[in-house]
């Protein structure tokens, strides 16, 4: 059997969310946006499908790299078609990223799946059948009653953990253009906040300002080995490894990383042989696909480290389930006023629904596991 499409399709949905002038996302009024649907079909109709952002999937993307690597091939041989696809990065003029490849690699493996009737996380290791999530907050903001002051988050913390059964939290803190942001006290009040809201005993981690001196960063790290966090992510600017490595060795608290630095499983193996984390980060956005996120975590089991996962969706949950050496699935993001449950228009199910002991439960059915709207998306379709 041989890929005979690829083909992608465009859609408008309502969101209640917006994206402020650095790309972080805060809770807003309703508004249209459109979103993508990335087809890989075989010959006898077999289809894999992921929703991404348009951006993502255009037609000039497809036509100049991804048609030419994919039709007439045979689904089965992932990895050669994900080398294929990787190696047009460079003459590309940056137009193929990661982003375009995890896509693709996303839709390939819901192709794969569906082809052989069994869902992705088992294909591609099926170590855990249910993993805990942590609630993961959006950025704060100056949103009265949001996540505007320190207590903002501890009081919605304490509802995370008591009411909806989050086992462990983390923030994201104020970053510009918030007024008065960056500002490591202020992130160190809304840890303590949120340490005194849900006791001694719940696993809490940081994600602040990605831009803070090593100065900044060592006293926020220092406040945070008193709250006892289990991590702090991105504090600094992650091409500069010798930060890290200096970080790490002035620090008991463990350091996640690399999350936003290019270069994939390499840029990960380099980290870890250079001591500039204790804990490695992937994501199927940020790597390029489930394949490359399953390498990372071989690198970090190699070390004897972790493999924390970034960002939400199907892809990054298939991940989590296959491999042992990780804790939680990164659920988010949440906000007060953001009822993170009810799924988008274009999908039937979230793809992490939880259940009230903070478990996201891995589904049997065949593919990625997104339980897409193919009616809704057909009647929205933009011409
Ligand atoms: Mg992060």
């Amino acid at each position: 059997m041989t890929i005979q499409a690829v083909t992608s399709t465009v859609f408008t949905y309502e969101t209640d969310k917006v994206k402020d002038s650095d790309g972080h996302t805060h809770p807003g009024p309703l508004r249209t946006t459109k979103g993508a649907l990335l087809t890989i079909a075989c010959e006898d109709g077999t289809a894999g499908h992921v929703i991404a952002s348009p951006a993502d999937v255009g037609e000039d993307l497809l036509a100049a790299f991804v048609r030419p690597v994919l039709e007439g091939a045979d689904p089965l041989r992932h990895e050669k078609l994900w080398y294929e696809l990787y190696k047009w990065q460079r003459g590309s003029g940056g137009r193929l990223t990661d982003r375009v490849l995890c896509a693709v690699e996303l839709a390939l493996w819901d192709l794969i799946g569906k082809r052989l009737g069994q869902p992705v996380w088992k294909l591609v290791g099926g170590y855990h059948d249910k993993i805990l999530a942590y609630g993961s907050t959006m950025c704060g903001d100056d949103i009265e009653n949001g996540l505007k002051t320190p207590e903002d988050y501890g009081r919605f913390a304490e509802w995370l953990v008591s009411e909806r059964g989050y086992k462990a939290v983390k923030l994201h803190t104020w970053m510009p253009p918030i007024p008065g942001a960056p500002d490591v006290r202020m992130d160190y009040k809304a840890c303590a906040a949120v340490r005194e809201a849900v006791g001694p005993d719940i696993p809490l981690m940081l994600d602040p300002n990605h831009w803070y001196s090593r100065q900044d960063t060592l006293w926020l790290g220092k406040r945070l080995e008193e709250l006892g966090f289990l991590w702090m992510e991105e504090p600094m600017e992650e091409a500069s490894i010798s930060s890290y490595q200096w970080l790490s060795s002035n620090l008991a608290l463990n350091i996640l990383g690399p999350e936003s630095m290019a270069g994939k499983h390499w840029t990960r193996a380099e980290w870890a042989a250079k001591g500039a984390c204790d804990m490695i980060r992937t994501g199927v956005w940020d790597v390029g696909g489930i394949g490359p996120s399953l390498k990372c975590a071989r690198v970090a089991e190699s070390f004897g480290m972790s493999c924390e996962v970034h960002g939400t969706g199907a892809g990054n949950l298939a991940v989590c389930a296959a491999i042992q050496n990780t804790t939680y699935y990164e659920r988010g993001l949440l906000h007060p006023f953001v009822d993170y449950d009810r799924p988008p228009a274009y999908l039937r199910r979230i793809d992490d629904e939880m259940d009230r002991d903070g478990y996201v439960h891995m589904r049997d059915e065949a593919g990625l596991g997104q339980d897409i709207d193919h009616d809704y998306i057909e009647a929205n379709r933009v011409a």
